[in-house]
């Protein structure tokens, strides 16, 4: 008779299918909807759990003025990778699991008023791995802030390069760093946005190249893992210091930002809930962008 082996489940962090999350930081068992009420912020600790890319556009744009583009693009198999399944084969099937076509989703949006072009990562998708159609669509995400002159928003999620696209995967770290240099070059501001994790060649690329680089905390932030790089060293490293509070207090991010819920932009008739004045970080460096467009004071 064969053994039925136990079938291993996603991690609850990234997608919990039922109705409670334990939270990994203060072991709180938490009510998915309140989670999800709050932003998938722990009410009791303060825990930032993932987000899907979803979730993401919608606390981050003023409501309705989400566009996506390139929605179509989506990996192909130019390698013939098999691994223990085929290569098309996990992409189909993250695609089923996720409904998104790949990690990164890119378009335009508007915070506070300001239009901006974005790309946003979905770690629920391969780990958020990043092959050629996510450095594709960080590039032309840039190539549109260029063209409009609008500001350029990346938040990173992400596992780093996805191993089974090969050196084509690699090959992005130059694609993105080019063309961000030429945002650089036209002043055309580019904020990058840290979450929970930005690893491998993601951080080695544009994930770090803002103009203003923000974390999430206590999101993991680096490029290999921990004993990895303790081994390459031959050294200890001290706690905590792939994390974002580690990384800002070395001056390696410039803030750490919390995510909080913000309020609806422009329907003042639903103040049912009275919520505390929400302050939006982003929002509030893009008004200092935005209008002018001198960038005088950068660099
Ligand atoms: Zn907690």
């Amino acid at each position: 008779m064969p053994i039925k082996l136990p079938s291993f489940r996603a991690r609850r962090d990234v997608y919990p299918p039922d109705l409670w999350t334990k939270c990994p930081q203060c072991s709180d068992m938490l009510f998915n909807k309140q989670l999800e009420k709050a932003d998938r912020i722990c009410p009791t600790c303060d825990h930032h759990f993932r987000l899907s890319a979803a979730a993401r556009l919608e606390m981050l744009l003023d409501q309705g003025t989400w566009r996506e583009r390139d929605a179509g693009l989506q990996s192909v198999d130019p390698l013939g990778f098999v691994d223990q399944k085929p290569y098309p084969e996990r992409v189909a099937m993250a695609q089923a699991q996720t409904g998104l076509r790949d990690a990164a989703v890119r378009g335009t949006g508007a915070i506070e008023g300001q239009l901006l072009s974005i790309c946003v990562m979905d770690f629920g998708f391969m780990g958020g791995s990043r092959g050629a159609v996510g450095g594709e669509k960080v590039a032309r995400a840039a190539e549109d802030a260029l063209a409009d002159r609008v500001p350029l928003l990346v938040v990173s999620a992400s596992g780093g390069a996805r191993m089974q696209e090969g050196t084509l995967a690699l090959m992005q770290l130059a694609k993105t760093c080019a063309v961000l240099e030429r945002v650089r070059g036209a002043r055309v501001p580019y904020i990058s946005v840290m979450s929970d994790p930005t690893t491998g060649g993601v951080f080695a690329s544009y994930a770090v190249l803002g103009d203003v680089n923000l974390a999430e905390p206590n999101a993991l932030i680096g490029f290999a893992g921990a004993r990895v790089a303790a081994g390459t060293i031959a050294q200890e490293l001290p706690p905590g210091f792939q994390r974002s509070e580690f990384l800002f207090e070395h001056g390696f991010i410039d803030r750490i930002v919390h995510r909080r819920r913000r309020q609806s932009r422009g329907t003042p008739q639903n103040g049912t809930e009275a919520k505390p004045a929400s302050f939006n970080p982003i929002g509030a460096f893009l008004s200092t962008v935005g209008g002018g467009g001198n960038g005088g004071d950068r660099g």
